[in-house]
């Protein structure tokens, strides 16, 4: 797997969004889920959009596959630091096994260059570890107050790559 974008940070960790984290430094992505009606939904909120529960658990069991929905490359990071100044792509990535509206994640494509990346590209979750003790943001939102990086687990970044023989 590449390594992680030098200089792009860490999360902003919350009450809501830490466990998405720590399931990612387990290797693991996890979608929230509602208890009721099914629905997953993502960015992570108390209540569900479609029944109003506040039940709610983190799904396990989702394929960690997805399709490339859209994606744009940096071609002049804002500053060095920023991937060494090399060119970079985010890209929105429609997860599969989805009940209810579709769930996409804002995200990096590792390991493809600009000829192999497309909308519709087939990928697999992957996960890059973020240092223990890096300065995070703090939370943010309604989610409440910050929680210190130094008070979870070893945590992730949720990217993706090609899956093995996906087909240009
Ligand atoms: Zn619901």
């Amino acid at each position: 797997m590449s390594e992680r974008m030098p200089g792009t940070g860490g999360p902003a960790l919350n009450r809501l969004v830490t466990p998405f984290y720590e399931a990612a430094g387990r290797g693991l992505l996890v979608i929230q889920q509602c208890d009721d009606c099914g629905y997953h939904r993502h960015v992570p909120t108390d209540i569900c959009y479609n029944c109003l529960s506040w039940k709610w658990h983190w799904d396990e069991s989702l394929p960690q596959t997805g399709t490339v929905y859209s994606y744009s490359w940096v071609d002049r990071p804002m500053n060095e630091h920023i991937n060494d100044g090399k060119v970079y792509n985010f890209a929105v990535v429609e997860l599969d096994g989805i009940t209810g509206n579709a769930v996409r994640l804002l995200t990096n494509v590792y390991d493809v260059e600009k000829d192999s990346l497309y909308v519709g590209l087939r990928v697999k979750a992957a996960f890059d570890p973020v240092a223990g003790k890096y300065a995070s943001p703090g939370g943010y939102g309604p989610a409440g107050a910050d929680i210190a990086a130094t008070d979870v687990g070893p945590i992730a970044l949720v990217v993706f790559e090609p899956l093995e023989g996906a087909a240009a």
